[in-house]
């Protein structure tokens, strides 16, 4: 029985990945969690070449 919505992309949850609808959605989440409430960039020490890193922005919402 499947209840509820994946909190990352709103689909219907799979009972395997709860309360995501995959596998994807629950790595997203972790990582969100993990990083606070943005995409925070692992390593400072590469910034020799003097150009930031890109910033990587979730496509949702
Ligand atoms: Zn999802």
């Amino acid at each position: 029985m499947i209840t509820g919505k994946c909190p990352i992309c709103k689909r219907p949850a799979e009972a395997e990945f709860k309360p995501f609808c995959s596998r994807r959605c629950a790595d997203l989440d972790l990582q969100r969690w993990l990083s606070g409430s943005y995409a925070i960039p692992a390593g400072e020490d590469d910034d020799e070449d003097g150009v930031p890193a890109p910033m990587q922005v979730p496509d949702e919402e």
